[in-house]
């Protein structure tokens, strides 16, 4: 009998490579699904709502939050980001695991929430390499990436706390060390239902 579909949740800092290794994830384990995460801040070009995000006013996502429908959420540089249930459950029931891809405290309540979750932490090589990469990335103003590296700092701290850690150095390997973090939980370990 297939295993029931895990939760696996992708922390660490913005701009590590969260989400380029999420990518390099997908391609490689078949059945695998990114849950879309709900968010205030404004789309990046080229992002679509329902694709990249669901793009909630703050007046909607409290509303959502009052009414419960967030396994977790969290106020990140200014701007609100939280996983709704409804996402959540519906694509647990069509694959073998879900990625949440959230920033540390939404994996500090995904954890109180969902104890069976496997909690990944991606770590940068060094600060200045993070520095580069949000720089390079061309997403956030000057004021933004000082502030994301401010957060970072903190975020850094909570480490320790995580059973599994990837430091994004070489890009190759550390998709390969996700991958097989991901692979060994779901062909063995306990359920990651909520
Ligand atoms: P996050 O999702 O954590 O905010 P991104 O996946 O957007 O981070 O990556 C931030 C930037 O760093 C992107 O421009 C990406 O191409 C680059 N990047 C990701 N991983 C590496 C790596 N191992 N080495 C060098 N650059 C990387
Ligand atoms: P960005 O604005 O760069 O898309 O995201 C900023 C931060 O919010 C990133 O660290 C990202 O992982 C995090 N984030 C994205 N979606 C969620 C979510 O649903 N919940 C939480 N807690 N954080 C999220």
């Amino acid at each position: 009998m297939p295993s029931a579909p895990k939760v696996f949740v992708i922390t660490g800092p913005s701009g590590v490579g969260k989400g380029t290794l999420i990518r390099g994830l997908l391609e490689r384990v078949p059945d695998l699904e990114l849950s879309v995460s709900a968010t205030t801040r404004a789309p990046r070009p080229g992002e679509q709502d329902g694709v990249d995000y669901h793009f909630l006013t703050p007046q909607e996502f409290e509303r959502r939050v009052a009414a419960g429908d967030f396994v977790e959420h969290a106020t990140y540089s200014g701007n609100r980001y939280g996983t709704l249930r409804s996402e959540l459950e519906r694509r647990l029931e069509s694959g073998a695991g879900v990625v949440l891809e959230i920033e540390v405290q939404g994996a500090r309540q995904v954890r109180r929430a969902m104890p069976a979750a496997v909690a990944v932490f991606i770590a940068p090589p060094s600060r200045e390499a993070l520095r580069a990469r949000l720089i390079g990335r061309g997403t956030d103003s000057a004021e933004q990436v000082d502030a994301r590296l401010q957060t970072a700092e903190r975020e850094l701290e909570s480490q320790p706390e995580f059973r599994h850690v990837v430091v994004n150095d070489r890009l190759e390997e550390a998709t390969d060390a996700l991958v097989s973090i991901v692979r060994g939980e779901i062909d063995g370990g306990g359920s990651g239902r909520i």
